[in-house]
C-alpha cells in the first residue's frame, strides 16, 4: 500500500529516501516536510500527538473525497448540458429535414460543455481514488498503532 505523510499528507517515496537515510528510518521517513512518521518509541504525549494527526488526515481525506465528488456531479451536469446542445445544433433545413450544422452556437456551446465535462469527470475520478486510498491508509494506520 501506498505511504502517506502523517504531517503534510503527501505520498512518502520510499525509492527515493533509501539513498540518502539510514536503512532503518528510510520507510519512515517524509522527503517533502523532511520529518519522520515512525511511531515506535514514542512517549504517551507524543502518541497522543501522533493519533491526533492521523485523526487529522482522515478528516482531510474525508474532505478532499466529498470534493471530488463535486466535481463529478459539476461533470454530470456538463455532460447533460453538452448532450441537450449537441442534439439542439441538428437544425432543420429549408425543406425541414434536420441536418447537423457544426457552425451554430449550439454546437459550440456543446463543445465547451463536454469539454468543461471531461475535465471535471477526470479529475474528480483521480481526486476520489486519491482520497480513498489515504483515507484508507490513515485507517489502517489507526488500527496498527492502537
Ligand atoms: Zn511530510
Amino acid at each position: 500500500m501506498k505511504k502517506y505523510c502523517i504531517n503534510c499528507g503527501k505520498a512518502i517515496d520510499n525509492k527515493h529516501n533509501s539513498h540518502n537515510l539510514k536503512e532503518e528510518h528510510s520507510f519512515d521517513y517524509c522527503s517533502s516536510c523532511n520529518t519522520s512518521n515512525s511511531y515506535e518509541d514514542l512517549d504517551k504525549i507524543e502518541d497522543h500527538e501522533f493519533n491526533q494527526k492521523v485523526h487529522n488526515n482522515i478528516i482531510k481525506a474525508n474532505d478532499m473525497k466529498n470534493n471530488s465528488l463535486c466535481f463529478i456531479v459539476g461533470g454530470f451536469i456538463l455532460l447533460i448540458i453538452g448532450i441537450f446542445f449537441f442534439v439542439l445544433s441538428f437544425k432543420r433545413n429549408v425543406i425541414g429535414i434536420r441536418v447537423f450544422s457544426p457552425m451554430c452556437f449550439e454546437f459550440f456551446i456543446a463543445i465547451i460543455a463536454l469539454a468543461l465535462s471531461a475535465v471535471g469527470l477526470i479529475y474528480g475520478f483521480i481526486r476520489f481514488l486519491s482520497a480513498y486510498n489515504k483515507k484508507k491508509y490513515f485507517k489502517t494506520l489507526l488500527r496498527k498503532i492502537k
